[in-house]
C-alpha cells in the first residue's frame, strides 16, 4: 500500500498533491499494482474525491474533525501515522512543499526511519532508490531508503499531474486520529490566498522581466514593469523583493516562488543566487542587467549588460517606444 498525504487549499486539492499521486502511480506500477490511498486533513470540497479518483487514488482517508480546520504539522503527521496503522503502507509520501516536508519529516521521526525531501525521480524498488534535489535545486543526488516504510516528498513540478489511464471511483472513509497533548501548539493562525491566476501568467509568459534588490525600493519597479508591458511579458522578482514587501509574492521567481521557462528572461538588479536560479534556469535566453559584472547571474547569462538598471531599462523602453 502507498499512502499519499494530500494538501488542500480552501477544500480544493493542491496541484502538488495531484503530482505526488501521479508519482505514486509509477511506484505502484513498479510494485505490480500496489493500491494508492490518500490522507486528507480538514475541509475537502465535493470535487476532491472525484479528482483524486481520476488521479488513481483508491481510498480517501479523511480526517475532518474540527482540529484539522487549520494546518498543524504535528496533527497532520498524526493523521498520516493513523493511515499507516490502518493500511500497513510500505510507502508514505507527500508533496515537497513547506507543509508536505514538515508533515513527512515528523512522520519519519515518529517511525524512526529516514526521509528524502524533494524527490524528482523514482529509480527502483529493490533497493528503494530515488533521486532528489539538493542545494536548492542546483544539484541532484541519488539516495537509497533502506528502512520501511519509505518516507519522502515529491518536489513540485517533478512530474505532471496527469490522470490515471484506468481509474475507478474512490471511497471516502473517515479517518479516526488521536492527537497528543501539544499537537496543536504550533498551528496556522491565518492563511492568505496568493493570486494564482497572476502566478500562472508568470509561469507561462514568453517574456519575463526580472527585478531584484537593485530596484532600490517599492517605487523602483516602474521601468521594469513598463518593459514587461512593451514586450508583452510579465514582471518576476527575487525573494528579497517579496520579503521586503516591495512586490507581492505571486511575482516571485525561484525555489520558493514560480519556476519559469520563458523564451527571454531579463533579470535586472538580481544577483542570481542558486535559489533564484532554480526558478529561471530553464529560460531559453537570459539578458542580465547588473552593475556588478561578476554577479552569478551575469556570468550565467546569454547576454549581460553591465550598468545601472535605472539607466539601462528606461533607455531600452524609449528605444522600443520609438520604433
Ligand atoms: P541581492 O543578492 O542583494 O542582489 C542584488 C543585485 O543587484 C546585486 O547583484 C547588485 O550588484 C545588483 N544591483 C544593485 N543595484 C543595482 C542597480 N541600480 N542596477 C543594476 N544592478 C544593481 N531567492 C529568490 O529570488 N527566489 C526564491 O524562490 C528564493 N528562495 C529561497 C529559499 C531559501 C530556503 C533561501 C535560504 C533563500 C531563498 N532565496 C530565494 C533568497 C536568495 O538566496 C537570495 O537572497 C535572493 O535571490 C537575492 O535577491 P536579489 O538578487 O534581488 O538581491
Amino acid at each position: 500500500m502507498i499512502v499519499v498525504y494530500v494538501e488542500t487549499v480552501g477544500g480544493v486539492v493542491a496541484e502538488v498533491s495531484l503530482e505526488a499521486v501521479a508519482f505514486a502511480r509509477t511506484l505502484a506500477a513498479a510494485g505490480g499494482g500496489i493500491p494508492v490511498d490518500a490522507v486528507v486533513c480538514g475541509p475537502l470540497g465535493d470535487a476532491g474525491p472525484k479528482e483524486l479518483a481520476e488521479a488513481g487514488v483508491r481510498t480517501v482517508l479523511h480526517a475532518d474533525a474540527g482540529e484539522f480546520d487549520v494546518f498543524s504539522g504535528a496533527a497532520h503527521a498524526r493523521a498520516v501515522l493513523a493511515a499507516r496503522e490502518q493500511t500497513r503502507a510500505v510507502v508514505l509520501m507527500g508533496g515537497g512543499t513547506n507543509r508536505g516536508n514538515d508533515v513527512m519529516a515528523r512522520v519519519a521521526t515518529e517511525l524512526d526511519v529516514a526521509m528524502a525531501a524533494n524527490v524528482v525521480a523514482f529509480e527502483g524498488l529493490s533497493p528503494f532508490t530515488v533521486t532528489r534535489q539538493v542545494v536548492g535545486g542546483a544539484a541532484l543526488e541519488e539516495v537509497r531508503l533502506g528502512s520501511r516504510p519509505a518516507v519522502f516528498s515529491v518536489a513540485g513540478h517533478a512530474v505532471e499531474a496527469t490522470p490515471a489511464e484506468t481509474a475507478g471511483p474512490a471511497t471516502l472513509t473517515p479517518l479516526a486520529v488521536t492527537l497528543e497533548p501539544g499537537d496543536l501548539t504550533v498551528r496556522a493562525v491565518s492563511v492568505e490566498a496568493v493570486d494564482t491566476e497572476a502566478a500562472g501568467n508568470l509561469k507561462s509568459a514568453r517574456v519575463v522581466v526580472g527585478a531584484g534588490r537593485g530596484a532600490g525600493g517599492p517605487e523602483g519597479f516602474g521601468d521594469a514593469l513598463e518593459l514587461a508591458e512593451l514586450l508583452g511579458g510579465q514582471l518576476g522578482v527575487s525573494r528579497v523583493v517579496t520579503s521586503l514587501g516591495w512586490r507581492p509574492h505571486h511575482e516571485q521567481v525561484g525555489q520558493t516562488g514560480s519556476r519559469i521557462s520563458p523564451e527571454v528572461y531579463i533579470p535586472c538588479g538580481i544577483s542570481g543566487a542558486i535559489q533564484h536560479w532554480a526558478g529561471c534556469a530553464s529560460s531559453k535566453v537570459i539578458l542580465a542587467v547588473n552593475t556588478d559584472a561578476d554577479a552569478p547571474m551575469m556570468t550565467k547569462a546569454t547576454y549581460a549588460v553591465v550598468g545601472d538598471m535605472h539607466e539601462v531599462v528606461p533607455a531600452v523602453n524609449e528605444e522600443i517606444r520609438r520604433r
